[in-house]
C-alpha cells in the first residue's frame, strides 16, 4: 500500500507520537544502523577536524597564553588568542545578538545544518559513542537481541566493556570542558595535587562525567527531541523554501515494493521509492523522512546515504532523498531569498558592521576617571581651584603596562597624582587618585570638561573625559 492509499488518520499518526516514545510514555530504544556513503564520509571528516580542535584547544598556547579560555569564575576570556575582560561586555552582547540572528538566518536558509554537521551532541553520539556500540555489540539486530537476552557472561562482558569506555570518554569530555574554563595548568594541578585541596574541582569533574555519560549512554536523541531549545524553536524558522533533508515525494510516490513491480502497468505507475525502509533503519531519531520535514529530523543525512545506495542498486538516479526545499521538490524551483531571509540578512549585516566597528575601536586599556564621590571643588590658595578624581585603569592585554596620564585640554590645567598609575599588571585594574587644578581666573563657573590622554611608552592608548567643577 502506498502512502496515498492509506487513510489520512493513519498517515498523520507520526504527528501524534514520537518514534522513540511508546504510547504508554515508556522509551522505545532506537537501534540505528550505521550509514555508509558520501555524506557519512564527509561528516566523519568534519567531525574528526572539530574533535581534534575541541580536545586540543585547551592545550594550544600562543606566547605562553592559552589560545582559548572561557574563565567565567575569574571573568577572563581568551578567544582565538585575543584576551577579553568584563569591560568588553558590550562586545559579548553584540556577538550574542549577531549569533542569534545568524542562527535564525542559517536555519531559515539551510534548516538544521548545525545539528547534523557541527553540534557536539550529534558528533559525540553518532561519531564516537554509537560507533563504539556498533563495534562491541554489533548490528542493530544483534544489539536488540543482546538487550532482550538474559545476563550471560558474554552480555556482561560486552555491556561492561561498553560502559567503561563510555564513562572514560565522558570523563575526558568533562576534563576538556573544565580545561576551557579554568585553563590547562589549573586542571593539571587538580589532577595531580592532593585531592583534599581540590574537592570542588574534582566534584565538578565527577558530576559532569556522569552527566555526559548519562546523556550519551541513555538520554541520547532525547536531548535533541526534548531538551534542546534550538531544536524546539527551529520549527518556527523553517518554511517551505528552507533547504533541508527532503524526500522527493513527486518522484518517490506511489511507493511500492520492488517485488510487486512485476507488471508493465504497475511498473509504469510506480514511483521510485521501493518502500524498503532503509532510510528509516539508519535514522538516529527513528523517523520516516517520507512523512515530510519533521521536528525530530536533525538533518544528519544518514537517510540520504541509505537511499542513494538503494537507488544505485535498482539503477535509478541518486537523490530521491536529498538536500532541497519542499517548494523545489514540488515545483522544481525555489525562492531562497524570500522577504524574511532578506530581513534577517539586513539585521545580521547591520549587527556585524557595528560589532566590527566596535571591535576596531577596542583599546588596550580601559580607563575611568571620575570626580571623587561626595566632593565638588577645593580652593587652592587664592590662585587655583582643584577637584579630586578617582582613576581606574584596566589593562586588557597580555603583559604589564607602563602608563602615563596627560591632560590634553584645557592646556592650563595641571595634575598632581595622589598615588601610582603604573605599572598596570596584565588583566588587572589599578585604582588611584589625583588632584586636578585650574587657575582661578580661567576656571569656568559650573562644569568644564577635562580631556585626558592615556599613554604607554609614548603611544596614546585612549582619551578619556571627565567633568571639572568650579564655583
Ligand atoms: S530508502 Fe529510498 S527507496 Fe527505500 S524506503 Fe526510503 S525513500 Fe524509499
Ligand atoms: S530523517 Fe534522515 S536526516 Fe533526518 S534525522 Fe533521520 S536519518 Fe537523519
Amino acid at each position: 500500500m502506498s502512502i496515498i492509499d492509506v487513510p489520512i488518520e493513519d498517515v498523520e499518526n507520526f504527528r501524534n507520537e514520537l518514534a522513540s516514545i511508546d504510547r504508554d510514555g515508556s522509551r522505545k530504544w532506537i537501534y540505528a544502523r550505521q550509514p555508509k556513503g558520501r555524506y557519512y564520509t564527509a561528516r566523519t571528516i568534519v567531525a574528526s577536524i572539530l574533535l581534534i580542535f575541541l580536545f586540543a584547544g585547551p592545550h594550544i598556547y600562543v606566547n605562553g597564553h592559552p589560545f582559548m579560555l572561557l574563565n567565567l569564575p575569574e571573568r577572563m576570556f581568551i578567544v582565538f588568542g585575543i584576551p577579553f575582560m568584563p569591560q568588553d561586555f558590550h562586545l559579548v552582547v553584540l556577538l550574542a545578538l549577531s549569533s542569534l540572528v545568524s542562527v535564525a538566518l542559517f536555519t531559515a536558509i539551510a534548516g538544521r545544518i548545525w545539528c547534523g554537521w557541527i553540534c557536539p551532541q550529534t558528533i559525540f553520539l553518532e561519531m564516537i559513542f554509537r560507533r563504539i556500540e556498533w563495534f562491541i555489540e554489533g548490528s542493530p539486530k544483534e544489539q536488540a537481541t543482546l538487550n532482550a537476552g538474559p545476563w550471560s557472561p558474554k552480555k556482561m562482558v560486552k555491556k561492561g566493556l561498553k560502559h567503561v569506555i563510555f564513562f572514560g570518554i565522558s570523563f575526558a569530555i568533562a576534563n576538556t570542558f573544565l580545561a576551557y574554563i579554568i585553563g590547562r595548568d589549573a586542571l593539571i594541578s587538580i589532577q595531580l595535587d592532593d585531592p583534599m585541596n581540590h574537592l570542588a574541582g574534582l566534584g565538578i569533574i565527577t558530576l559532569f562525567s556522569f552527566v555526559f555519560y548519562a546523556v550519551f549512554a541513555r538520554f541520547r536523541e532525547q536531548a535533541c527531541l526534548i531538551a534542546c531549545p534550538y531544536g524546539r524553536y527551529q520549527s518556527v524558522l523553517v518554511d517551505k523554501n528552507t533547504i533541508a533533508v527532503t524526500y522527493d515525494f513527486l518522484r518517490g510516490e506511489p511507493r511500492g515494493k520492488q517485488k510487486n513491480r512485476n507488471t508493465e502497468h504497475t511498473h509504469s505507475n510506480s514511483g521510485d521509492c521501493i518502500d524498503c525502509h532503509q532510510c528509516v533503519v539508519v535514522c538516529p531519531t527513528g523517523i520516516d523522512i517520507r512523512n515530510g520535514i519533521q521536528l525530530e529530523c536533525v538533518n544528519c543525512t544518514a537517510c540520504i546515504d541509505a537511499c542513494d545506495h538503494v537507488m544505485n542498486k535498482i539503477d535509478k538516479p541518486k537523490g530521491l532523498i536529498r538536500y532541497t526545499s519542499w517548494e523545489a521538490a514540488k515545483n522544481g524551483t525555489a525562492n531562497i531569498f524570500t522577504a524574511r531571509i532578506k530581513a534577517y540578512l539586513a539585521v545580521w549585516v547591520i549587527l556585524l558592521t557595528i560589532l566590527g566597528y566596535m571591535f576596531s575601536k577596542r583599546t588596550e586599556t580601559e580607563t575611568l576617571i571620575l570626580r571623587q564621590p561626595g566632593t565638588t571643588f577645593v580652593k587652592q590658595g587664592n590662585d587655583a581651584i582643584g577637584n579630586f578624581f578617582n582613576v581606574m585603569i584596566t589593562n586588557k592585554t597580555f603583559g604589564d603596562k607602563e602608563i602615563e596620564i596627560k591632560i590634553l585640554s584645557p592646556k592650563n590645567a595641571s595634575m598632581k597624582p595622589l598615588g601610582s598609575f603604573t605599572p598596570v599588571n596584565e588583566f588587572t585594574t589599578l585604582e588611584s587618585r589625583m588632584l586636578i587644578s585650574i587657575p582661578k581666573n580661567s576656571a569656568v563657573s559650573g562644569k568644564t570638561m577635562i580631556q585626558f590622554g592615556i599613554y604607554s611608552n609614548g603611544k596614546i592608548l585612549e582619551t578619556v573625559q571627565s567633568a571639572f567643577i568650579a564655583p
